[in-house]
């Protein structure tokens, strides 16, 4: 069968479940990964065919596409702030959104001279994408990243050797560490933070597929990660040392007052690209 009859017929059956532009993109990502051909190359060569086999692995991918799976668990991938990052049903997808807060640390270092040697500490790192963005972009940055699921950190780990950075990550569980034991000059969370009154507002595709563990917590404790983590930053960040979270954009107003009561400096809000509350940044004097 031609490749182009096949890509008609495949963005035809995922149309009623996604648009047509979304359909059609997971067309060309699939097509660049599995067949190693681009959108070009189709264009310049109309008669391309699929064989049976082809035709085969593209059909199953079709069917998980249209029980919503998400793409990037199909291709065990996605990219984050210009890297490749291998992805699992054990690691949540890297959000556009946290690229933001990486840019954010990354504008903070900018004019520091001492910048090139600072000790990085990323809580709950799941793919590692927080962790390894920070690492490529920080020269010799020793970067840290703790998580509380072994299987996370495999994925992580896999993330740190195929983006050629060094990455120390540590299987830990934050709600019951005492003390980290090292200063830091950056600690960073993107903590789990959706209520589960927020559950309604959850995609399908999120809900059915990406780990809970990653994602949610208590309606009547959802700062929980966000009060144990600013304790041990206390202890553990430099005199220098810098704060930054991703949070629950409706929880913006209650996590400036939990940084400031908890006697955080400098407190500041950030919007992400679609006008919502989603990042802090404090420190400690
Ligand atoms: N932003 C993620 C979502 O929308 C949630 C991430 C998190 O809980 N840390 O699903």
């Amino acid at each position: 069968m031609k490749i182009k009859e096949y890509r008609n017929q495949f963005i035809q059956e995922l149309t009623p479940i996604y648009d047509a532009g979304e359909s059609e993109s997971f067309f060309y990502l699939i097509l660049e990964e599995k067949q190693k051909l681009k959108r070009i190359d189709l264009a310049l060569q109309p008669d391309l065919l699929f064989s049976e086999e082809e035709i085969v692995v593209w059909n199953s991918i079709l069917e998980e596409l249209k029980k919503e799976i998400p793409i990037q668990y199909l291709l065990g991938k996605t990219s984050f702030y210009g890297l490749d990052f291998e992805v699992n049903e054990n690691v949540l997808i890297p959000r556009p959104e946290t690229q933001e807060l990486v840019e954010w640390i990354l504008e903070s270092q900018k004019s520091k001279v001492e910048s090139q040697n600072i000790r990085i500490l990323d809580i709950g790192t799941g793919s590692g994408c927080i962790a390894i963005a920070l690492a490529k972009n920080i020269p010799n940055a020793q970067v840290f990243a703790i998580d509380v699921s072994e299987k996370a950190l495999a994925i992580a780990q896999k993330n740190a050797v195929s983006n050629k950075v060094s990455v120390t990550f540590i299987c830990q569980n934050i709600l019951e560490t005492e003390d980290l034991l090292q200063q830091f000059d950056i600690i960073v969370s993107n903590p789990p933070y959706v209520r589960n009154l927020e559950k309604e507002e959850i995609k399908k595709n999120v809900l059915d597929n990406e780990p809970h563990l990653a994602l949610f917590v208590a309606d009547n404790d959802a700062l929980i990660f966000y009060k144990k983590i600013a304790e041990l930053a206390q202890k553990n960040l430099t005199a220098n040392g810098l704060l930054f979270f991703e949070i629950n954009q409706y929880l913006g107003s209650e996590m400036v007052d939990l940084l400031e009561k908890m006697n955080f400096k400098n407190v500041e809000l950030r919007k992400d690209i679609y006008g919502n509350d989603r990042m802090t940044k404090g420190s400690v004097q």
